[in-house]
């Protein structure tokens, strides 16, 4: 503020917005050069089953391992990938990785499904559909065992388009997952209109207070009273204890994910899914 008024200020923010620009375009340029690479690892983290106390399968999270700044998480790149036109590259590589990734395990003996996170461009794509159908037949997976998660925001464009790809998603046999339900404008709309998905995953934010937030507990409550009323599973996001656990179990939510179950992480063999239920 001082530097500023004593002329000098301007030219700091200057060089402030210049080091910003310059960032972006080196993050950019690095991330155009690893976007279909190795470079991108895949960290996966489990779905427990509240009924059985079983790992139902696991949600693909995508991190960027840079040369340089090491391993950065999605919030640091996706919006980046968005605004290059990089995400569909992104996207088809998650994709086979993740699906690579559960084909070893339903050969190692557990057919487990695996989660992908979609982007609003996937959605866009008339061909994404076919990309997917043919990933899953060269790898001999069954479209039962992949899941797209999608959020309520990717929907607000071309309509006609989104719904078109969740069809044709949905009657391959592919189960569609609306992400951090309950945080977006006119959820209830989205419900209605979406009708084709199988699972609602309740967000974060409603999980964190409920023990402690009635407001929270009761729209946790009714939430998977209506999902169910509506033939879709719940899972709950951002499970961090115990005593959450034991009340989502109590309310009859279907599944649960979160920190206390199990922290995304490298893929391990199909051998150490086994891990004493909680
Ligand atoms: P999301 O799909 O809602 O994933 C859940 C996020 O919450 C993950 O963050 C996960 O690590 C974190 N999380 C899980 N359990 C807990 C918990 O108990 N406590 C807390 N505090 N956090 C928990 P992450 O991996 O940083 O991913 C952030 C978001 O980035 C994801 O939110 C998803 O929207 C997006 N994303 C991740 N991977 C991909 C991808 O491959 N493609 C696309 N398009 N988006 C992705
Ligand atoms: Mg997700
Ligand atoms: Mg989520
Ligand atoms: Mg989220």
């Amino acid at each position: 503020y001082n530097a500023k008024r004593a002329g000098g200020g301007h030219v700091v923010y200057q060089r402030d917005d210049d080091q910003e620009s310059r960032r972006r375009l080196e993050l950019t340029t690095a991330l155009r050069r690893d976007v279909s690479t190795e470079a991108m690892v895949l960290h996966y983290q489990p779905k427990l089953d509240l009924r059985t106390g079983s790992i139902r399968g696991f949600e693909a999270l995508v991190r960027w391992q840079h040369p340089e700044l090491g391993l950065l998480s999605p919030d640091q790149f996706l919006p980046i990938a968005e605004q290059t036109g990089l995400m569909s590259a992104l996207t088809c590589n998650v994709m086979t990785k993740a699906v690579r990734q559960c084909a070893r395990w339903h050969a190692e003996g557990s057919p487990v499904s695996v989660a992908v996170n979609a982007s609003a461009t996937d959605l866009r794509h008339e061909n994404f559909p076919q990309h997917i159908s043919e990933l899953l037949d060269r790898h001999s997976l069954p479209a039962g065992a992949l899941t797209v998660e999608i959020t309520e925001t990717m929907m607000l464009s071309d309509w006609a388009t989104t719904d078109r790809v969740l069809d044709r998603l949905t009657s391959m046999g592919v189960a569609v997952s609306i992400d951090d339900y309950g945080t977006h404008h006119s959820t209830l709309s989205y419900l209605r209109r979406l009708h084709t998905a199988r699972e609602l995953k309740l967000d974060r934010s409603f999980i964190a207070d409920m023990l402690t937030a009635p407001r929270s507990a009761a729209i946790v409550r009714s939430t998977i009273d209506l999902a169910h009323d509506l033939g879709i599973t719940v899972v709950a996001e951002g499970v961090e204890d115990a005593a959450t656990l034991d009340a989502l179990r109590e309310w009859g939510c279907d599944q649960a994910q979160g920190y206390h179950i199990g922290r995304p992480a490298p893929a391990t063999s199909a051998a150490s899914l086994s891990q004493p239920a909680r």
